[in-house]
């Protein structure tokens, strides 16, 4: 599924690009006329689901900027109907990630005094029957992030709950096989979680379970291959950057130019078979490219300097 298509930019906050979905509006048309007799007014609707929105951004700003505060990026947030997705790519470490998932669902945490304070002001001064809107504005907020919260943290892959699963695997079981064990976790809480949407009636909640099931399925087969690459020999002297792991020995890469198979550390980066030299070189394990000397200087000892052009070198894995 690429949501790139058919986003539309709203601007850059703090380095991040925010974009919001063209579906967004058809589903907050339906979804603010289907609710329209809750309030007074349907301005009041319109401010709901508005609201809504802020607490679904906040929640992803959330992600990013804990990702930031340990090293790693966030450039992108997309909201759509079935909530917000931020790109985010923390260091490959099991903390490091652990933090940049739970700071999601924190927000919504700390929403929670804020709305309570709102709630319990207005109840004490009467909104309930001075200003029943504003009142039941504030009762519906408070409704929603309680739900968002608790949706979130269900133990699903690839929901924040489900990754936070797999995080906390990773510290015992490796990057791979935690998230093997997540996936099947989340396969059988997919299970529960079809049951109970077609029980409730929510359309947007088996709408919501096709996305989780096409991404836990190709997360399982991700892990699944991951631990085959974990079981290659490795090779001394290089060691990835972000994940620290050596690279396997093997024609794993594969040149852009001539688009055959070589092994790049036994050849500093070069292409056996055309020449063509490599700027930077993906890690298999990780998906993530460092130039050859950053590669060596990870190693134990120092390895071949590399020759440097202008292409990326990727995986053939
Ligand atoms: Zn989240
Ligand atoms: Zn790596
Ligand atoms: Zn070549």
């Amino acid at each position: 599924m690429n949501l790139n298509q058919g986003a539309i930019p709203l601007g850059r906050v703090a380095g991040i690009s925010l974009y919001l979905h063209w579906s967004w509006f058809i589903v907050a048309a339906i979804e603010i006329q289907w609710h329209s007799g809750r309030y007074g007014s349907i301005v009041w609707n319109v401010l709901e689901y508005l609201a809504i929105f802020a607490i679904v951004l906040l929640h992803e700003f959330g992600h990013a900027f804990a990702c930031r505060s340990v090293g790693g990026t966030a450039k992108q947030i997309i909201l759509w109907p079935l909530g917000g997705i931020a790109y985010v790519d923390p260091p490959q470490r099991p903390g490091a990630t652990l933090w940049s998932i739970a700071a999601g669902p924190l927000v919504n945490v700390a929403l929670m005094p804020i709305l309570w304070v709102a709630l319990h002001f207005g109840g004490s001064a009467g909104w309930q029957d001075s200003m029943p809107d504003v009142f039941n504005f504030f009762f519906a907020l408070w409704q929603i992030n309680i739900l968002l919260l608790a949706f979130n943290l269900l133990p699903i892959y690839p929901l924040d709950g489900g990754k936070i699963l797999w995080s906390l695997l990773w510290f015992f079981l490796g990057r791979a096989r935690s998230l093997l064990v997540a996936t099947v976790v989340g396969f059988i809480g997919i299970v529960g979680y079809v049951l109970f949407a077609i029980q409730s009636g929510f359309s947007w909640l088996l709408v919501m379970a096709i996305f989780l099931i096409m991404n836990c399925w190709s997360s399982f087969q991700y892990a699944r291959a991951q631990i085959q690459i974990e079981k290659l020999p490795r090779r001394f002297g290089f060691a990835c950057p972000s994940c620290r792991k050596g690279p396997p020995i093997g024609d794993f890469w594969r040149c852009g130019q001539c688009q055959q198979g070589f092994d790049t550390f036994q050849s500093g980066a070069v292409c056996p078979h055309c020449r063509a030299a490599y700027g930077s070189t993906i890690c298999i394990d990780c998906r993530r490219s460092y130039p050859m000397s950053e590669w060596a200087k990870g190693g134990a000892s120092a390895g071949a300097g590399g020759t440097f052009g202008e292409t990326d070198l990727t995986g053939t894995l």
